[in-house]
């Protein structure tokens, strides 16, 4: 579970920091703004997609609270161990 929540991780950071690279070059008139808001895209869309594919309790399959409980350590629905 700590690969998948650090993936989860990776996929906002770079969705983030693409947003704003990309807010940030489109004020200048950059050729790169549209190629910051595609990482963006791609960032953000890999993160949902990671999540319904992988964000799943290992011992019950249960989609595990996306908000909430990114760190935590049990499952809240059968309260296995999730590490
Ligand atoms: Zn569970």
């Amino acid at each position: 579970m700590q690969k998948v929540r650090y993936v989860r991780l990776i996929f906002l950071v770079v969705g983030l920091i693409g947003a704003l690279l990309g807010l940030a070059f489109s004020k200048s008139n950059s050729a790169l703004s549209p190629v910051f808001l595609v990482v963006a895209g791609i960032g953000v869309l890999g993160h949902v997609i990671y999540t319904m594919i992988a964000w799943h309790c290992p011992h019950c399959g249960r989609l595990l609270p996306t908000k909430q409980g990114f760190w935590s350590k049990y499952c809240p629905y059968c309260g296995e161990k999730l590490d």
